[in-house]
């Protein structure tokens, strides 16, 4: 007898049998056929040193090209820079720039959201790492139409419309090249094609899985994006992921001095010798003010689970205080602040703007600034005291 009622069993997409391909045959050779020539040949110093190289071009044609370049805006280049981009970045093998960028452009403003974000990490570690490439999933469709401004640039049209034969031209060209020069054509293939393009994918891929997955969120917790340090050296610099979530246009990942962010290093020093230009950077008072919210949200979740028993009434009371007052003074650094930057703004669209009065707009900026940095280091003590 027939259960007329059965729910029909929900098909998967189709699979996309070239990625498929491709993944499992860069892993499997990887894994087995690289090593094992290793130990029957060798490779040569030059062999890894230009496998080094190529994977370093490689990813940071995506981390700053791609990425920060063209998906974010956050910075202009000089074509000769957008050319070695394009070329290496063709060579990354992860589509052309209008389907990466408009697909991380999506990724952005849907964050988290399983129909509309490519690669959502609310569908866990295989989906965001690297199972949205291999079916055809909806949430997936390419739609260029939130890219016009990358649409207008014949170079990335070019690299689009001929994007198959380049990425071949330029995974077989390039290592058979060097195989040849080096004189181990082989080895060339295994090392400078084969676990090139393998590190360099996964590792890219780590920023949409593991970045969401694994880390600390400093910043927001509207998202999955984590902020984690090992992430940031195999990533070159993208693993200060919730930084990025919140201020996507900054050309700077790890914002700190000392945080390890290579693609920022290349962006800013590349502007001495012409290469880039605009940098954009989020204002030192923005970047406070968000650690600063996080840090209270997280005061106030505490001290709602602190248990009755932990003291007497009036010392919960008088942290209840404290966390209230250090709200208000947030609030007024924040009106501050923004009023202070308006007039400035005002003053400097009217063309009114002296020297001095610049000097004194600025040093109001940075006190109110300084008062946020003085809070929070006030908020750490009483962190502790809710421990
Ligand atoms: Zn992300
Ligand atoms: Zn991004």
């Amino acid at each position: 007898m027939s259960n007329t009622n059965a729910l029909p069993i929900p098909q998967k997409p189709a699979l996309i049998w070239l990625n498929v391909a491709i993944f499992t045959l860069t892993a499997l050779v990887s894994l087995t056929v690289v090593p094992w020539y290793g130990i029957v040949h060798g490779y040569s110093i030059g062999m890894w040193v230009t496998f080094a190289l190529l994977v370093t071009l490689n990813e940071m044609s995506i981390t700053a090209g791609y990425h920060r370049l063209w998906a974010h805006r956050a910075y202009d280049a000089h074509p000769a820079l957008r050319f070695v981009f394009l070329l290496f970045g063709t060579m990354a093998l992860q589509n052309s720039a209008w389907v990466w960028c408009s697909g991380h452009r999506r990724h952005h403003l849907h964050v988290d959201d399983n129909d509309k974000d490519p690669y959502s990490a609310n569908r866990g570690f295989w989906f965001s790492h690297i199972g949205w490439m291999l079916r055809d999933y909806p949430s997936g469709e390419v739609d260029l139409s939130n890219i016009p401004d990358l649409r207008r640039d014949k170079m990335l049209a070019f690299q689009h419309r001929h994007y198959a034969l380049l990425a071949i031209v330029s995974n077989f060209g390039t290592p058979l090249l060097i195989g040849w020069a080096l004189g181990d054509v082989w080895g060339g293939l295994l090392l400078a094609g084969v676990l090139r393009l393998f590190i360099s994918h996964h590792f890219t891929f780590f920023i949409n899985s593991l970045a969401h997955i694994w880390g600390k969120r400093p910043y927001t917790e509207e998202n999955t994006a984590r902020d984690n340090p090992i992430l940031a050296v195999v990533t070159f610099g993208e693993g200060y992921h919730n930084y990025h979530h919140i201020f996507a246009h900054d050309y700077r990942n790890g914002v700190r001095w000392w945080q390890w962010d290579p693609t920022k290093w290349l962006i800013s020093s590349l502007q001495f010798v012409g290469l880039t230009r605009r940098l954009k950077r989020t204002p030192a008072f923005q970047i406070q003010r968000a650690l600063l919210s996080m840090q209270l949200v997280r005061a106030q979740r505490k001290l709602e689970q602190l248990p009755a028993a932990n003291g007497p009434a009036t010392h919960i009371e008088q942290l209840r205080r404290k966390i209230a007052q250090e709200y208000d003074a947030l609030a007024s650094a924040v009106a501050e602040w923004t009023h202070v930057k308006e007039q400035w703004l005002e003053d400097k669209k009217r063309a009114v703007i002296e020297h001095l009065e610049h000097a004194n707009f600025q040093k109001r900026l940075r006190e109110i600034e300084q008062r946020l940095k003085v809070q929070r280091r006030r908020l750490r003590i009483l962190h502790a005291e809710l421990a």
